[in-house]
């Protein structure tokens, strides 16, 4: 399928012509890029996952914690063999906490090939339950049997207005808001996320356009609302980039309280995340088993055995 995207606006290194090489170096569906995996309970899915981070995304938003994943070959290069083996360690633990594979990034769909082939492999030959954690902005890549193969995806829906999606993805929303109507055309499932940014985010009608669009889709089980926090931070600073968000605070609880009520007028499913569970902050090792403090135990151990995330 052709890809049909808007050009990202230069900003970090994410030019359209930077995008387009990366997307052309894409073409054998036995390799990919990864930044870290690790197990996760409830926040990436339903039951404990085995999350996948795989490398390269064409957004650059300004909250973002893994700006270490947005580029395709920093990531570690990966057969898939070698990546099933290691999922394959895990799939009857997962499975028995009710859980599966969930792929996110970076954008999983920027590897679209080899992130096809891999679930299928992870359907048929483990017997794993699918999630996709995606932006949807590079939506248009997808054929219809790769949504066949995917139990749930976990859709963001960075803003609802087209003009503060830009401003916070540097591109534009379209591309995500056609991914949706497609999945619900289509008969999947989704969690829609949507980041609340005070000061960025959080403006009525934002919500209003994001809450409104939500609640024509079809396949929706829930609404989660992410509150801003600034645990990806440090990885700005450690990348020499600009972070723009420093002096934002958290969301208060009224204000988040009146965004979930926005979304709830709508008759949407809203589901609250905990700041500190509310996305992965993909750093891996101990800082990252610091932001996740109220793991269950099993799950809390198998994490600590994933912290180096290399796979050899
Ligand atoms: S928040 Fe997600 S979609 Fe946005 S730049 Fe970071 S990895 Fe990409």
């Amino acid at each position: 399928m052709p890809l049909s995207i808007t050009p990202v606006r230069e900003h970090h290194g994410g030019s359209r012509a930077e995008l387009e090489a990366e997307l052309a170096q894409e073409g054998d569906p036995e390799i990919g890029y990864y930044h870290s995996y690790e197990i996760t309970g409830t926040v990436n899915g339903p039951g404990v996952r085995f999350t996948l981070f795989l490398s390269g995304c064409p957004l650059r938003c300004q909250y973002c914690e893994n700006a270490d994943t947005w580029t395709l070959t920093n990531g570690r290069r990966v057969t898939m063999g070698r990546m099933l083996d290691e999922v394959a360690k895990y799939a009857e633990f997962v499975t028995t906490a009710h859980g599966g594979i969930t792929v996110g990034g970076g954008e999983p769909m920027l590897q679209i090939r080899f992130l096809e082939a891999l679930l299928r492999r992870c359907k048929e030959d483990l017997g794993l339950h699918t999630a996709v954690d995606t932006s949807g902005f590079l939506g248009a890549r997808a054929t219809d049997e790769f949504l066949d193969l995917v139990d749930l995806f976990l859709l963001d829906i960075k803003s609802g207005d087209p003009e503060t999606y830009r401003v916070v993805t540097s591109a534009d929303l379209e591309p995500t808001l056609a991914f949706a109507r497609r999945l619900s055309e289509h008969g999947n499932r989704m969690w829609v996320r949507f980041v609340l940014v005070p000061g960025l985010t959080d403006a009525p009608e934002n919500v209003e356009a994001v809450a409104s669009f939500t609640a024509t889709l079809s396949g929706v089980e829930r609404v989660e609302v992410l509150p801003f926090h600034q645990l990806g931070a440090a990885k700005w600073a450690e990348l020499g980039l600009d972070y723009q968000l420093t002096d934002v605070a958290p969301p208060a609880p009224q204000l988040v309280r009146r965004v979930e009520d926005q979304f709830r007028s709508h008759g949407l499913n809203v589901v609250w995340e905990r700041p500190e569970r509310g996305r992965s902050s993909r750093s891996t090792g101990a800082a990252a088993l610091a932001n996740h403090h109220e793991w269950p135990t099993a799950t809390h151990e198998v994490r600590q055995r994933t912290a180096a995330p290399t796979i050899s």
